[in-house]
């Protein structure tokens, strides 16, 4: 063989070696790829945002329950049942907060399905409101993160490997949630107590109400109820009657309350039903200009599409509102 065909031949065989590892890189299965991630589907935003933190890069993170939509009474819609099924991991609130039939099936059937909320630590904390356990446990920073470790259990699980990550991520997490629940305590605190008082649309704030403005004194006593009220029930898609309207304008009356709370999801009509009432009445309630978030965050660039940011917005618009004599700065 002459030196130049000996030269062409090792050409060929180098080319052939690139050609193949260039299309071999193509068509490999890329380990980064979110396809190849175990798929973690959360029903609620609140529940989403915690399990992100946790698992960071290492996971595919779904979010069921998406916008402004009420999660009481959500059920299926296209592709949602794909969604469930193909999702490695379900975390739901739990506490009957999902009680749409269809999501409800989905997630019973399903083999890792863990509702966060029923998994605390503190069972006495729970709120009962008509013999049925309040479901709104993420108003409560010091509650909600609780939820923390059964998620963390859970991702340890399918993926031991990184086990150690997780663990890492959820000390970051709950010293990170400490101090927002600090924060929010000590800014709804500085409110003279007798301006902390909430209306809103429904009964999402009752955790929010007891652990950020009641006065100490009132958890023993169960006086700390009094500090919230609104005229619909646990899931706003249950029907508001005569009576409700009554106990909100008594309640208005009583605490000398000027102002009540739109909720970012819901209709405010009974808030403007109250105010009409009260205006007859000889007094003056205004619905406040920004909404508080019960039941879902806020969209991109709303400043409160994360939980933290979620709780934060909640406590200033309170400040803002409620003791408006005073500017809150941050
Ligand atoms: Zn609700």
């Amino acid at each position: 063989m002459t030196k130049q065909k000996t030269l062409f031949l090792i050409s060929c065989i180098i080319a052939t070696i690139c050609v193949f590892v260039f299309f071999a890189k193509d068509t490999a299965p890329n380990l980064t790829d979110d396809q190849n991630k175990f798929k973690i589907l959360s029903t609620i935003a609140m529940v989403d945002g915690i399990a992100k933190e946790i698992g960071k890069d290492k996971f595919s993170f779904d979010l069921l329950i998406k916008g402004d939509i009420d999660p009481h009474s959500y059920e299926l819609v296209k592709g949602d049942s794909e969604k469930l099924q193909a999702a490695d991991v379900i975390l739901y609130n739990g506490l009957g907060l999902e009680h749409g039939a269809s999501v409800k099936y989905h997630i019973q059937k399903h083999p890792m399905s863990i509702p966060v909320a029923e998994r605390i630590i503190e069972k006495k904390e729970y709120i009962y409101v008509d013999g049925v356990i309040d479901p709104h446990l993420w108003m409560d920073v010091s509650l909600w993160l609780q939820i923390i470790d059964p998620i963390q259990e859970a991702f340890s699980k399918v993926d031991p490997e990184n086990s150690a990550f997780y663990v890492q991520n959820s000390v970051a997490l709950k010293s990170k949630l400490l101090a927002l629940h600090d924060e929010v305590f000590q800014l709804l605190q500085s409110i003279p107590s007798d301006k902390r008082y909430l209306v809103t649309s429904h009964d999402a704030f009752n955790y929010f109400s007891r652990r950020y403005l009641a006065d100490s004194c009132e958890l023993k006593d169960g006086k700390w109820k009094n500090r919230f009220i609104a005229p619909e029930g646990l899931a706003p898609d249950g029907q508001m009657s005569i009576m409700d309207i009554k106990l909100v304008i008594d309640s208005l009356l009583t605490n000398n309350v000027n102002v009540v709370f739109p909720e970012s999801n819901i209709s405010s009509s009974s808030l403007q039903k109250i105010v009409s009432v009260c205006k007859k009445k000889g007094k003056k309630v205004v619905i406040a200009k920004d909404a508080l978030y019960g039941d879902t965050m806020g969209s991109k660039n709303s400043g409160a599409e994360s939980y933290e940011q979620m709780i934060r917005h909640n406590a200033i618009v309170l400040k803002k509102n409620l003791n408006p004599s005073e500017i809150y700065g941050k």
